[in-house]
């Protein structure tokens, strides 16, 4: 009973850790398409507002 709490925690911890460094690849991402003229994040590869008028 034990041994099996502590093999689902381990298990929690590794998804934990796989979410996030699925988020800091997102992150690293996010900042290679910042706009080039005002700086700001662009969702995609829709072109910036700021772009717009
Ligand atoms: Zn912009």
């Amino acid at each position: 009973m034990l041994l099996k709490i502590i093999v689902l925690f381990f298990v929690f911890i590794a998804v934990l850790g796989f979410f996030g460094k699925m988020h800091w690849l997102g992150g690293k991402r996010l900042t290679q398409s910042r706009c080039k003229s005002c700086g700001r994040y662009r969702i995609g590869t829709s072109p910036c507002p700021c772009k717009k008028g």
